[in-house]
């Protein structure tokens, strides 16, 4: 059972999108992972999920990153792979809300929110992983629009958002060179290949190719040379959400390994009273209140307007790993019944392992700690 205590105004917009998925989802058989992604972001979008963090003037929910966090680690308690697709849409949201032009932020806004799909965030290049600033992608000015080309090697939501946020260097060298651009899905010269990613078979995944497309001036997001801090700002922030999500499925994986460890007997005894067993399970019950604690934390730092950097990837490094080590162990002690008959526990490893990657790896997260201490 997931003992995360959700906000009562929040419990029965979870319940609402539980009782959806239910009906909505048991006549669908045989869905591609792109008409996966769009069903369950469809049931998200009817409660208004895709604008938990949006004011009530944008008709958003208005919620705190607090009430946000634990609503994610909520729903992923039972749909984690069901996420991204969610909080990439929410992280642009994000991003477009850091530009400082009212005028222009709110006029964008107004464009994603418009559209039914969910948004695009695409910075990976194939030179250009966590050396985010070595990208390649150029952005060339031309009189009132800009001409883009290169390929992002994977991104969430392609083939099914309906803009792309795409990071691109003009001819500034380093930081100063980065800007944001958003792009919609029509435009002439994009083309997308899905990849099929163990574990994530709700999401659509894959690469965009952007060749010599024409984007008009105005739907460049921000002031120029102002990428670096959009998308630090934006990484920085969606942190404690893929920590809540790395969370509850780790309190899945911990509540289906106690109950095996509780049922299962070998040698005359449950597992569970092997104190080599159940030592575990203490650290990892440990491990899971900290790890909540602390993506608790930088939330409470993002909405009280406190530096928040440092702890977000603490909460992101922290909970990354004990969803990985938690569903490692899940497999050790559930023997062969871990991975037949595609096992809960084994996907969950599957998720845990990719949720590694996302919004940067566990180096990357220590890399940002130790630049704040
Ligand atoms: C499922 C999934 C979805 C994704 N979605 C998106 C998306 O929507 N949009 C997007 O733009 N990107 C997306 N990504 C890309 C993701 O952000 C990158 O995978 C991540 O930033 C790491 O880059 P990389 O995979 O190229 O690894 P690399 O950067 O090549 O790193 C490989 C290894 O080297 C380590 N390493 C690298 N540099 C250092 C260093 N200086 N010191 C110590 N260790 C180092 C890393 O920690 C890692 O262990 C997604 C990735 C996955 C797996």
């Amino acid at each position: 059972m997931n003992n995360l205590q959700l906000p009562d105004k929040y419990q029965n917009l979870v319940l609402s999108c539980q009782e959806s998925f239910a009906t909505k989802l048991s006549s669908q058989n045989n869905l591609t992972e792109s008409e996966s992604a769009l069903l369950h972001y469809s049931i998200y979008r009817e409660n208004n999920l895709h604008s938990i963090l949006l004011s009530h003037t944008l008709n958003g929910l208005n919620a705190s990153y607090y009430e946000a966090g634990s609503v994610f680690e909520s729903l992923a308690y039972s749909y984690i792979d069901t996420l991204p697709t969610l909080l990439t849409t929410i992280h642009c949201y994000e991003l477009i809300k850091s530009v400082g032009d009212e005028s222009k932020k709110y006029t964008l806004l107004n464009t994603v929110l418009h559209s039914l799909k969910p948004l695009a965030f695409c910075l990976t290049e194939e030179h250009a992983g966590s050396d985010t600033i070595s990208l390649k992608t150029n952005a060339i000015k031309n009189d009132k629009s800009f001409v883009i080309t290169e390929k992002k090697e994977i991104v969430i939501n392609d083939g099914i958002a309906s803009f792309y946020l795409v990071v691109a260097k003009s001819n500034k060298k380093g930081r100063a060179g980065l800007n944001v651009f958003l792009i919609p899905e029509n435009t002439k010269g994009i083309t997308v290949q899905h990849h099929h990613v163990t574990g994530f078979n709700k999401c659509a995944i894959g690469s965009v190719d952007f060749n010599n497309i024409i984007v008009d001036e105005n739907y460049q997001i921000g002031e120029e040379g102002s990428g670096y801090f959009l998308l630090t700002e934006m990484l920085d922030k969606g942190r404690p959400f893929v920590a809540a999500c790395c969370v509850g499925g780790a309190q899945r994986a911990f509540d289906i390994i106690t109950d095996h460890a509780k049922t299962r007997k070998q040698f005359s005894k449950p597992l569970f009273e092997f104190q080599s067993i159940n030592f575990k399970i203490a650290e990892f019950a440990t491990q899971l209140h900290a790890a909540r604690l602390l993506y608790q934390d930088a939330c409470n730092k993002i909405d009280n307007n406190e530096p928040f950097s440092k702890e977000a990837s603490m909460a992101k490094y922290f909970a990354s790993r004990l969803f990985l080590d938690i569903t490692n162990f899940g497999i050790d002690i559930m023997g062969y019944k871990s991975i037949i008959n595609a096992s809960e526990i084994k996907h969950l490893n599957d998720v845990a392992q990719t949720m590694m990657f996302i919004d940067g790896t566990e180096n990357v997260q220590k890399m940002i700690i130790a630049s704040l201490i």
